[in-house]
């Protein structure tokens, strides 16, 4: 049977259930379940806020026009930001007419903070750190450049549901982080996200940001005494980028296992080290020492990629690449040749099949292919 790189596994009868109570009260929109996700989510990372979004993407675009509206950067002004990521950290900058500036990658494949600090400029207003697979690489040493000089930091964190570093899970100490539920991530629904700020204001404001600028708070007042529920207040030109209850019903199942599956990843993770570790044409990319991963992915180097792509597709196993280098595409082109390190990078890499359907035997499977058909 054929070997995919992802496969998502719903607890289907408990998600139904939790589907059914929503469905049963009539309830699908904003509020009830996604209420109920946004407390069991700060319960579960100990974060201070919350806020469920119909994705990671535009959870991103939100953080940074909150921060370009609330400190009054211009069009233009800049953000660090990597090529070696899903476009969606890119496309935000664009959407909120932000210049994206690229920072080279070192080997966990997270922004290298000394290619960051050759970026900065005057107009450097914030940084996009994406936790590739579920590690935190560098963004410690990131950061402090961020706090050194008032720079926001933003962690786009789709890969990183239930990372700790040191005991702790990851989000607390940046800006905005923000958390993708999207199908194949590791705690999938079938789209949405989660944004956490570590300022409370931010997250007042955001809930009006994503429900059009609707003031829900004179909605809220005035829904309670029965009559008047229109008499809301539009205080900005916000956007529809809320979650719903049916989305928020299937994370709330999930997330009571994300723990046992994120372990189940580390022990997969675990068995393709054992197998490919100490071979010459196989470098494998290694996690940052105190981070506990998601393992959302595992990722190997090679320098015959492309035909080892080949070879493993025509052994029915299908890995897949995060990620091509998005100074490749036309619309991030101004960056190209800035990060040779993510550009080779770009080429060799490889994420093997990581998903609780993947047993010891398909582990053992991939890496004989692997260790067969890598070449110097
Ligand atoms: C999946 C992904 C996103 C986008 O998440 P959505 O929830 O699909 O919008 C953003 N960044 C990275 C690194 C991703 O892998």
């Amino acid at each position: 049977m054929a070997i995919q790189l992802f496969v998502p596994n719903f607890r289907v009868d408990e998600c139904l259930e939790e589907i059914r109570e929503c469905l049963v009260k009539g309830w699908t929109g904003l509020g009830f379940k996604t209420n109920q996700f946004e407390e069991a989510w700060k319960a579960y990372t100990g974060l201070s806020h919350a806020h469920y979004l119909s994705s990671n993407t535009v959870g991103l675009h939100l953080a940074l026009e909150l921060f370009k509206t609330k400190f009054g950067w211009a069009d233009g002004d800049e953000v660090i930001t990597t090529p070696l990521t899903f476009v969606s950290s890119n496309h935000a900058i664009l959407y909120s007419r932000l210049t994206p500036v690229f920072a080279d990658v070192d080997d966990s494949l997270c922004l290298n903070p000394e290619s960051v600090a050759s970026r900065i400029t005057e107009k450097t207003r914030a940084i996009v750190f994406v936790g590739v697979g579920g590690n935190v690489g560098q963004y410690h040493e990131v950061l402090k450049l961020c706090r050194d000089r008032g720079i926001k930091m933003v962690l786009d964190a789709a890969h990183m549901s239930g990372t700790r570093f040191e005991g702790r899970h990851v989000g607390h100490d940046a800006d905005a982080t923000v958390f993708s539920f999207q199908a194949v991530k590791n705690l999938p629904t079938a789209d949405s996200g989660m944004i956490c700020f570590q300022d409370e204001e931010d997250d007042v404001r955001v809930r009006k940001m994503s429900w059009l600028g609707i003031n829900k708070d004179t909605y809220a007042r005035t829904a309670s005494q029965g009559a008047y529920k229109w008499m809301y207040d539009v205080e900005e030109v916000g956007y529809k980028y809320h979650g719903n209850s049916i989305m928020a019903a299937i994370g709330l199942v999930q997330l009571k296992y994300l723990d046992n599956d994120n372990s189940y990843r580390r022990q997969l993770a675990n068995w393709y080290e054992e197998l490919l570790s100490g071979h010459d044409n196989i470098r494998l990319v290694s996690i940052t020492k105190g981070c506990e991963s998601s393992r959302h992915l595992f990722q190997i180097r090679v320098k015959n990629r492309d035909e080892l792509m080949l070879a493993l597709n025509e052994h029915e196993v299908y890995p897949g690449v995060h990620y091509r280098d998005n100074t490749e595409y036309r619309m991030y082109a101004s960056g190209k040749g800035q990060c040779p390190n993510a550009h080779k990078a770009s080429t060799e890499i490889l994420s093997l099949p990581m998903h609780m359907g993947i047993s010891r035997r398909d582990v053992e499977l991939v890496t004989s292919l692997v260790r067969q058909y890598a070449a110097e």
